[in-house]
């Protein structure tokens, strides 16, 4: 993205940049700035009081929706607050900047024999906007989310204060999964985890319902460090279960380097990936893989940790292969006892509303201890929908059915991947007072309500 470097501090017409939400269902003009130190975070800040505009944060853009968007506001990225700042052998940790990305710091730690605890199903999201929305990984029920291995963070309050703040400050709990409304994260110090190699022992089962498929999480017992299960598009819950566990070091292990920058969008494999957009091809690659995998029955495999966690980034551009249209992610988390029932009727919801899933990604969880709920004792089912162009007013309709049923079920919306929820429904999903504990931290960390988004605009979290 081409931000302005902060010393043409202007808000004219040339320093608008139309920003997009990474499922392309939303965008936003708005006046782009990379700052290159505090000092001309302070600027931008003075710039804002002038000019009457608000700041939206943004990171690498990989929300699905409108978290890291705002209509005319001051678009700020961090892109010049990357890299890797120190690290420190005896307490395993590494500090970096609010923009380096996931990617970079997995890089540098394999070389130490360190992994970071938990990591998003992209590599490309930055520090701070795993901060801001606490993410989660496919061993969530185990190690939490990311600001449970965060031992303190740098932050740039819009008054100027410059501080560190570690998790026992009750400020740290409320920037944690904060939405960028409440400060600026510069850096971010992260606890590590020792790794024996870069290698994961994976095992694959083929289940076939959606008995099965809960049956399979609640069976482990905490016996594999991951897990995950693809649901296929077609097959009352018929998927691909996989369960990871750390891999022992092998003589001729190399470190490897990451997802490789393959030029997809112009491969066969990118436009099968479109023609698959039709329900015939769907449902043909559907059963493909399932009877491959069935042939293959339980398989066990080595995998690299890239592979394992960042599999979508290996096809880079994946997500083009929704246009024309978008594509909208519809994840709640949903407590164990109405998990399984909310999310079959959820699936069938979807396919009879003729926006069958593309992907679907099942999840064990626990409760999160972020400020707002968004986490539960339970699991979650993230489904990709394609809206293709006409079909906006069908999808809003889906989408509104789709979030009263997570409401019935009692369960919590994860709001980086939302941008149709209403404000009443979010509030639904809100127990007791928590709203009014997070305006009030909004109050004290950004009296001026410098920091804004399209997201706090629909929803009003701040008020
Ligand atoms: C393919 C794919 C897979 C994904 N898998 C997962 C997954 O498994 N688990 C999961 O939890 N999420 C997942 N996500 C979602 C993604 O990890 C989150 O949306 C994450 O917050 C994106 O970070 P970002 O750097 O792109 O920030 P953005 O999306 O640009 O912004 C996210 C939030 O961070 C705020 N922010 C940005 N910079 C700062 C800053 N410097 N200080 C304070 N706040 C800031 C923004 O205002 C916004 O509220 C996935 C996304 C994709 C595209």
């Amino acid at each position: 993205m081409d931000f302005q470097a902060s010393q043409h501090l202007t808000l004219e017409a040339k320093s608008l940049r139309r920003l997009e939400a990474f499922g392309r269902g939303d965008r936003s003009d708005c006046y782009a700035f990379a700052p290159q130190s505090e000092d001309d975070l302070l600027e931008i800040f003075d710039l804002a009081r002038k000019s009457g505009k608000q700041i939206v944060l943004r990171g690498a853009g990989r929300s699905y929706g409108d978290a890291s968007l705002g209509d005319e506001m001051i678009a700020l990225t961090l892109e010049n607050f990357s890299g890797i700042v120190d690290w420190d052998h005896d307490a395993q940790s590494v500090t970096a900047g609010g923009g380096c990305t996931l990617l970079e710091l997995c890089r540098f730690g394999l070389q130490l024999g360190w992994w970071p605890p938990v990591v998003s199903g992209t590599s490309l999201t930055t520090l701070a906007g795993a901060v801001a929305m606490d993410i989660h990984g496919k061993n969530n029920f185990l190690f939490g989310t990311f600001c449970d291995h965060v031992i303190k963070i740098k932050i740039v309050q819009t008054n100027g204060t410059v501080k560190t703040i570690a998790p026992d400050s009750p400020e740290f709990q409320a920037i944690r999964a904060g939405f960028g409304l409440m400060a600026i994260v510069t850096e971010v110090t992260i606890k590590m985890k020792p790794v024996t190699s870069a290698f994961v022992g994976v095992t694959k089962l083929i289940l076939k319902t959606w008995e099965q498929q809960f049956g399979t999480f609640n069976s482990l017992d905490n016996s594999y460090e991951s897990t995950v299960s693809w649901i296929s598009s077609f097959g009352n819950g018929s998927g691909i279960f996989e369960a990871a566990n750390p891999s022992e070091k092998s003589e001729d292990d190399v470190i490897p380097y990451g997802p490789v920058d393959q030029n997809f969008s112009s491969s066969y494999g990118y436009y099968a990936l479109r023609l698959m957009l039709s329900d015939f091809l769907l449902r043909q690659a559907s059963n493909l893989r399932l009877m491959q995998a069935q042939r293959e029955s339980k398989t066990s495999g080595r995998l690299d940790l890239y592979s394992f966690n960042f599999q979508l980034d290996k096809l880079n551009n994946w997500d083009k292969a929704y246009i024309p249209g978008y594509l909208v992610q519809f994840q709640s988390c949903i407590p164990v006892e109405n998990a399984e029932d909310t999310f079959q009727r959820q699936f069938e919801m979807c396919t009879t509303s003729g926006f069958t899933p593309r992907l679907a990604v099942l999840k064990r969880h626990r409760p999160s201890t972020t400020l707002l709920p968004y986490l539960n004792d339970g699991f979650s089912l993230a489904m990709d929908l394609h809206c293709p162009p006409g079909k906006e007013q069908k999808m809003r309709i889906l989408y509104e059915k789709l979030a009263e049923s997570t409401l019935a079920g009692r369960g919590n919306f994860y709001l980086a991947k939302d941008f149709l929820l209403t404000e009443e429904q979010f509030k639904r999903s809100i127990p007791g007072d928590k709203l009014g504990f997070f305006r009030a931290w909004k109050h004290q960390l950004d009296p001026e309500n410098l920091l804004n988004s399209k997201l706090n605009l629909r929803l009003k979290i701040a008020g």
